[in-house]
């Protein structure tokens, strides 16, 4: 492992801050519908650290089904999937996404 010695270093990267939920499950990968005008509670996660952040709260302008998928590093939280106009997102924001995979995998376990 690389240690920084870099002032830049200061603060996580936007790139391992993740929106994720904590949630008391065995389930790898669930759904859940929110009506317009509530608020999605999720927290911001540094996950090169695996230290929660902040909390935040997004309003939500529309109904909406938010899928979440098991983190492989941390136990009982789960990254973000949002399906909107422009396409399918995951909030790990990894460029090789093991999420929706998982996520198009329990879809097809379950149709
Ligand atoms: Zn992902």
């Amino acid at each position: 492992m690389r240690v920084p010695t870099k002032s830049f270093c200061i603060g996580p990267a936007s790139t391992v801050k993740a929106m994720m939920v904590q949630m008391d499950t065995t389930e790898r990968v669930f759904t859940q519908n929110f009506k317009a005008g509530t608020h999605f509670e999720c927290i911001e996660v540094d996950t090169l650290n695996k230290q929660p952040l902040q909390r935040v709260s997004i309003p939500l302008r529309s109904d909406k089904t938010l899928h979440f998928v098991a983190s492989d590093e941390m136990s009982g939280w789960f990254y973000v999937i949002t399906t909107t106009a422009l396409g399918t997102g995951c909030s790990c924001k990894r460029p090789h996404c093991s999420h929706l995979e998982t996520l198009r995998l329990a879809q097809v376990a379950t149709a």
